[in-house]
C-alpha cells in the first residue's frame, strides 16, 4: 500500500528543477488523512511525473500548477491543473494515442515522444482506474484520474492450471 502524499512529494522533487527554469508554480492540496492505496509506488510516480511534466511543458512562464487530491468512497481522485495552451478539442482523445503530438513539428519534436499520456493510461486502466482531461484552449488543461482504493477480486483474470 501507498502514501498518496508521499509519492507527490517524492514526484514533484523529480520536476522541481523544471518548474523553477519557467518560474511556474505548483500547489499541492491534499487531505493530511488521506487512506493509504493498494497500487505500485512506481507507477504511482510514472503517472505523477508524467502528468507533472506536461504540465510544465506546455505551461509558459510564471505560470501554475495545482494538484487537488480528493477522498472518495471507493477512490482517491487526482486532479493536475495548469494554465498553460490548453488543447483543441478535435485533439483530445488522439493524445492518449501512442506517440501521438498536437504539434509534431521538427523543433517541438525535441521535448519527448508522445508515449507519456499513452502508458499512464495504460497503467491507470490495468489498476481499474479512469483517466479524463478537461482543457479550455488557451487557457488550460485539467487531467483527472481515479484509482479505487483496493483492487477489486474481478480485476484479476485466473490463470488455469495454477
Ligand atoms: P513524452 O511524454 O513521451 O515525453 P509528450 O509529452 O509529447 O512526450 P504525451 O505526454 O503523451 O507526450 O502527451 C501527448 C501530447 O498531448 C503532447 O505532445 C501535447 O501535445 C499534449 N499535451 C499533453 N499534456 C498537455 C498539457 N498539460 N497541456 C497542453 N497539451 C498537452
Ligand atoms: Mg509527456
Amino acid at each position: 500500500d501507498v502514501n498518496i502524499k508521499e509519492i507527490i512529494e517524492i514526484s514533484l522533487h523529480n520536476v522541481t528543477k523544471h518548474a523553477k527554469d519557467k518560474s511556474i508554480k505548483i500547489m499541492v492540496n491534499c487531505p493530511d488523512d488521506v487512506p493509504a492505496i493498494s497500487t505500485d509506488k512506481d507507477k504511482l510516480i510514472r503517472i505523477f511525473v508524467n502528468l507533472l511534466t506536461n504540465a510544465i511543458k506546455f505551461t509558459p512562464e510564471e505560470g501554475e500548477v495545482t494538484v487537488i487530491v480528493e477522498d472518495h468512497e471507493d477512490y482517491l481522485q487526482t486532479s493536475i491543473k495548469d494554465n498553460g495552451i490548453g488543447i483543441l478539442e478535435e485533439k483530445r482523445d488522439k493524445i492518449f494515442d501512442k506517440f501521438y503530438q498536437v504539434d509534431s513539428t521538427a523543433t517541438r519534436k525535441a521535448g519527448g515522444t508522445g508515449l507519456g499520456l499513452a502508458i499512464i493510461k495504460g497503467i491507470i486502466d490495468g489498476q481499474g482506474g479512469k483517466i479524463y482531461l478537461e482543457s479550455e484552449t488557451g487557457k488550460g488543461s485539467t487531467f483527472t484520474f481515479r484509482l479505487p482504493k483496493e483492487l477489486k477480486e474481478d480485476d484479476f483474470t485466473e490463470i488455469e492450471g495454477t
